[in-house]
């Protein structure tokens, strides 16, 4: 049994113990019936004190506000860069390093090509996984607003 990840209406960690856990963000976070349908790192997000939340969720919080309070891409990317990241990085790299690691993890060097979005041959193409080339300056670029592919609307993930 373990104690349940949720937020009760005084702002603490619901004191339940539960054997059911449940997939937010890419992670397995245990939830009792009561707070099963709740986004408990959500919950914690609005929350001034993560001392109280579970190990799992303050290592994801503190992923997310690397990435969110030191460059300019929107929460919504964060969430995305962070529930790729988490289980792979130690917590307490910068963000900067966040951000290098997730652009080199989805885009992959390749031979010169024309890049459909600025239309010159450029020394640095990338490949995205859904293999399309682009010339890396302006796909890292487009990624800072959306995380799919210009050409086929593919997640880049
Ligand atoms: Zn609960
Ligand atoms: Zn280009
Ligand atoms: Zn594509």
């Amino acid at each position: 049994m373990e104690q349940c990840s949720g937020i009760n209406n005084r702002g603490c960690r619901c004191l339940k113990k539960t054997r059911q856990s449940y997939s937010c963000y890419g992670i397995e976070i245990p939830l009792c019936s009561h707070h099963k349908t709740y986004n408990p790192i959500l919950a914690w997000s609005y929350s001034a004190d993560y001392t109280a939340a579970s190990e799992v969720i303050v290592k994801w919080l503190n992923f997310y506000s690397d990435i969110v309070g030191k460059s300019v891409i929107p929460s919504w990317l964060a969430v995305y860069i962070t529930s790729r990241l988490y289980e792979q990085i130690p917590s307490d790299l910068p963000s900067y390093d966040l951000m290098r690691i997730f652009f080199n993890s989805v885009l992959l060097p390749c031979d010169a090509v024309e890049c459909p979005i600025c239309l010159t041959v450029d020394d640095e193409c990338v490949t995205t996984p859904c293999g399309h080339s682009y010339c890396r300056k302006c796909i890292v670029r487009w990624m800072h607003k959306k995380v799919q592919c210009p050409l086929c609307r593919k997640i880049i993930c």
